[in-house]
C-alpha cells in the first residue's frame, strides 16, 4: 500500500500545468482518500515552507513536519477540532498531540509557538515519526509518483521541479483551496459549535502568536530605525515586526523577510507589497545579516539567497499582490 511506503522516487521528471491540476483535483475530491485531515495539512505544510528549500529542492522532515506539528496544535488542542471522519475516534497524531497535552497540563489556550523549545522538540519528533510512515506515501500515491521524491531514512523529501514552479505560480490559490477543503472537513466532522468561523481559523491557523524574538534580535542589530522611513522609533511599542512579503502570501517568518517598522509605515503597508526600491535594500541588509556569525547559522538564514527573495517578490506580484506601498516620506513616486 503506497501510503505505507518507506521511500519514493518520482517517475517523471517533466509536469504540464495541466497534469499537475488533475493532481489536485483528485487530491481534493471524493475519490481520493480522505478518512483524515494529514493529506490537506502536508499541502499546507509544504506551501508554507517553499522557500525554506535548499538549491536541490530539497526540504528536511524537520522543517516540514515542523509546521505539521504547529498547525495539528492549533487545531486539535487549542481549536479543539476532530481530525478523523469518525466522530467518536481521533486520527493518530491527534492522540499523540492529546496524550502530550494531558501528560502535560498544558491549557488549551496555548498555541504551538507559546511551548518552551523542548516541549516544541519532542512534539515534532513525535508527529515525525508517526507522519513518516502515514502521510508521506499518501500524496505521493495520490500523485502518481510524481510530485516528489522522499527517504524515510534520510528524512528528506525533493520537490518535483514542475511541480515546484507551479506552486511558486499559483502559490495564493493553493493556499485558498487547500484552507477552504480543510475547512469543509472539519466542518463536517465537528460540533457546530466548534466550527463558528471556521474558513478564518483556519486560515490563521499557522500564525505566530508573537513576533518578539524577532524584534529583540533585529532591533539589537538596528537602534531601532525604520526600514522604510528610517525614523528613528523611540518607543517599542510603536516598533512593528514587518513582513516585507506580506504574510498572508508567505505564511511564514523567515529572518531574511522581516523588518523592524514604526507604526505609520506598518499599518499603511498593510497588505501590500513595498516598492521594488525596497528588495534591493533588504537584499543588502540581508547581506550584512549573513556576516554575523551567531546568525549565518539559523535555519532561515542558511538557505536564504537573494535570488531567493526576488522570486518570491515576483511571484508575490504575479498571484496578485500588485497594490505598491511606498512610505509617504521618501519623496519618491511609483
Ligand atoms: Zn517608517
Amino acid at each position: 500500500m503506497s501510503h505505507k511506503l518507506q521511500v519514493g522516487e518520482m517517475r517523471a521528471s517533466y509536469l504540464t500545468d495541466k497534469e499537475i491540476w488533475s493532481h489536485f483535483n483528485y487530491i481534493f475530491s471524493t475519490k481520493s482518500k480522505n478518512s483524515t485531515t494529514y493529506k490537506f495539512v502536508l499541502i499546507k505544510s509544504i506551501l508554507e515552507n517553499l522557500y525554506n528549500v535548499n538549491e536541490k529542492l530539497e526540504l528536511n522532515y524537520f522543517q516540514l513536519f515542523g509546521s505539521f506539528a504547529k498547525i495539528y496544535w492549533n487545531l486539535v488542542v487549542h481549536h479543539d477540532l476532530n481530525q478523523i471522519n469518525m466522530v467518536d475516534k481521533k486520527s493518530e497524531v491527534q492522540k499523540i498531540l492529546l496524550d502530550f497535552q494531558m501528560k502535560h497540563n498544558i491549557p488549551k489556550e496555548f498555541v504551538f509557538d507559546k511551548l518552551s523549545d523542548e516541549f516544541q522538540l519532542e512534539i515534532i519528533n513525535k508527529v515525525k515519526r508517526k507522519c513518516k510512515v502515514n502521510v508521506m506515501g499518501a500524496i505521493f500515491g495520490d500523485t502518481e509518483s510524481t510530485i516528489y521524491d522522499f527517504d524515510n531514512e534520510k528524512e528528506v523529501v525533493r520537490l518535483n521541479s514542475s511541480y515546484y514552479s507551479f506552486m511558486q505560480r499559483f502559490q495564493r490559490v493553493l493556499n485558498y483551496l487547500t484552507n477552504y477543503h480543510l475547512a469543509l472537513f472539519l466542518e463536517k466532522f465537528n460540533e457546530q459549535d466548534d466550527t463558528t468561523n471556521i474558513l478564518i481559523k483556519v486560515e490563521n491557523v499557522s500564525k505566530r502568536s508573537s513576533l518578539d524574538q524577532f524584534y529583540q534580535l533585529l532591533t539589537s542589530y538596528y537602534e531601532g530605525r525604520c526600514f522604510y522611513c528610517d525614523k528613528l522609533i523611540k518607543k517599542k511599542s510603536s516598533a512593528h515586526v514587518d513582513h516585507f512579503i506580506p504574510w498572508s502570501f508567505v505564511q511564514a517568518d523567515q529572518l531574511w523577510n522581516l523588518v523592524i517598522a514604526c507604526s505609520s509605515c506598518n499599518l499603511g503597508k498593510s497588505d501590500k507589497l513595498a516598492h521594488i526600491s525596497f528588495l534591493d535594500i533588504l537584499i543588502d541588509r540581508n547581506g550584512e545579516l549573513l556576516n554575523k556569525k551567531e546568525l549565518k547559522n539559523r535555519s532561515d538564514m542558511k538557505i536564504y539567497t537573494p535570488n531567493k527573495l526576488q522570486q518570491l517578490y515576483e511571484y508575490s506580484n504575479e498571484n496578485g499582490f500588485t497594490d505598491i506601498w511606498l512610505p509617504k516620506s521618501t519623496g519618491l513616486s511609483i
